[in-house]
């Protein structure tokens, strides 16, 4: 019997958990390693910001799910790989600690014969003096950042029903954040609850971004189609601010959150400070912090994880100058180039670059979104390795082909704007391929008949009826497989 360890629970070792599952049930093992037993819905952390849902009803409990399927799971983080083994172990293993009530710090090699790292980014707050809900900042990037904030949101709001104006800011808390569509749902909803409880008119909202311009989100804008016309997510989002009475900040790059004001840089490298009375703003992303020893106990964490902490897979990570970007850069098969049973998918995989044209001040602060990976390609790609990996597994090699290149790939992403039965909002936008292919798709480098937007209350409807769906097939309910990543 061989075992399959997949690190970290989320929504891409999830998916990679359950159907791995299905098909090696009876014949092999697979089992997780994840510190949080509650899994976590993220996308629907937002409405948890602004108490349209409370965290009970984005979570549930993993454990039971995994007993009930026959998954292995510890409650624990992974801290080191040994791709070859060690001293006291012959075949590959992991180095875990227990985060359990009972077995907190213990810690424990666990032997593999495949690997998929997918835990995920650390949220880098230490990146940016000040940053983060234990400093001056709010998040939303936890169910339990996410409560805290929509505990601060309902006092703010109180002071503004007695006549205190506040001034909000939303966005990015570093020069290289990505996740911006995060950002902008917990504004516009934000907005949306503003006006709802009647202290719209008390308050100034801000969005602050490293985005090069309104409606970049990390994928260097696009053409999209939108009621038979051709338009630009620039001219679309910045009309969407427009309508909204929100300013905005773009190109900047949060140096320090202090008590009630920021610094930021422009990309002339020039200083500003803007006072609030409330920030959200996200951190940078960077890998967990695993590291990887060979067999002789030697440290060969660079070998497998870029600097970023992000692990190296099969993309073409050689520097390159933005002109000579290709999609041919891209990941494959998320496979380690040595250790061919060692994977990384969704956010944990290292990308070889940025999508959105880098961009430095004049100081060299470096000020463009990193890529984004939303749900959906985390999805798709958890999807296809676990299959690949389970064709290795039953003997099958030759079937293990498949690819999930996110410039092959498109996304759909349902951008809440408001949460409201009858009076919400979603932006529902679709984009293909993810990353831009200017040899196939010259003028815009998307196709227009697969890159889409339109805002509306029926995208609410659709992104309310995606958390009950996705939370239901991550709950490997009945037919949970019809339910597409
Ligand atoms: C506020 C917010 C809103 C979002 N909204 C959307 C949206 O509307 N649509 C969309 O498509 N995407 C959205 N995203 C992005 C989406 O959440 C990510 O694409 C997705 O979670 C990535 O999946 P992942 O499995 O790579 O990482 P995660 O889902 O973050 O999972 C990582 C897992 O690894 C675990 N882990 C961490 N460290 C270790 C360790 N050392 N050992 C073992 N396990 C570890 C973590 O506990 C976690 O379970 C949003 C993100 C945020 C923050």
């Amino acid at each position: 019997m061989q075992r399959l360890l997949i690190l970290g629970a989320g929504i891409s070792g999830h998916t990679a958990a359950l159907h791995a599952w299905k098909k090696l049930k009876g014949t092999h093992e697979v089992m997780v390693v994840s510190p949080n037993k509650n899994w976590n819905w993220i996308p629907s952390n937002i409405w948890v910001g602004v108490g349209f849902m409370e965290p009970k009803q984005v979570t549930f409990d993993l454990e039971k799910v995994y007993y009930k399927e026959g998954i292995h799971y510890r409650q624990a983080k992974a801290l080191e790989i040994y791709p070859e083994g060690n001293s006291e172990h012959k075949k590959p293993c992991v180095l875990i600690e227990y985060t359990s009530e009972g077995r907190r710090g213990q810690q424990e090699f666990v032997e593999y014969d495949y690997l998929i790292n997918s835990t995920g980014p650390k949220l880098n707050f230490n990146a940016t003096p000040g940053l983060g809900p234990e400093h001056h900042s709010y998040s939303v990037c936890t169910y339990g950042h996410a409560d805290e904030t929509w505990k601060a949101l309902q006092i703010l709001i109180n002071e503004m029903r007695h006549g205190q104006k506040k001034r909000i800011v939303i966005g990015t808390g570093h020069g290289t954040c990505t996740c911006q569509g995060a950002a902008f749902e917990y504004l516009f909803n934000v907005e949306y609850i503003l006006k709802k409880e009647g202290v719209r008119h008390m308050a100034e909202l801000y969005w602050i971004s490293n985005e090069a311009e309104l409606g970049d989100f990390g994928m260097g804008g696009m053409h999209i189609k939108m009621g038979g016309y051709v338009t630009h997510s620039k001219i679309f989002t910045e009309s969407l601010y427009a309508e909204r009475g929100i300013k905005w900040i773009t190109q900047a790059a949060v140096k320090e959150v202090r008590d009630k004001e920021l610094t930021y840089e422009d990309l002339d490298g020039v200083m500003h400070e803007l006072d609030f009375d409330f920030a959200m703003l996200l951190p940078p992303f960077s890998g967990v912090g695993l590291t990887a020893k060979n067999k002789a106990g030697a440290d060969i964490t660079s070998e497998l994880f870029a600097a970023n902490g992000f692990m190296k897979v099969d993309g073409d990570y050689t520097p390159k100058e933005y002109d000579n970007w290709s999609p041919e850069d891209w990941p494959k098969s998320y496979k380690h180039p040595k250790y061919d049973n060692v994977y990384a998918i969704g956010i944990a995989f290292a990308p070889p670059h940025s999508i959105s044209k880098p961009m430095k001040s004049k100081s060299g602060t470096p000020i463009f979104p990193t890529p984004p990976r939303t749900g959906m390609p985390s999805g798709v790609m958890a999807r296809e390795i676990a299959f690949n990996i389970c064709d290795r597994m039953l003997g099958n090699p030759e079937k293990a082909t498949r690819t999930a290149s996110m410039a092959k790939m498109g996304a759909a992403c349902i951008a809440s704007a408001g949460a409201g039965v009858l009076d919400g909002t979603a932006v529902s936008m679709t984009v293909y391929p993810i990353v831009p292919d200017f040899e196939t798709f010259e003028e815009t480098g998307r196709d227009l008949n697969f890159t889409t937007g339109e805002i509306g209350l029926a995208g609410h409807w659709i992104k309310h009826l995606l958390h009950h769906g996705f939370i239901y097939k991550a709950k490997a309910k009945p037919f949970w497989r019809l339910i597409p990543e």
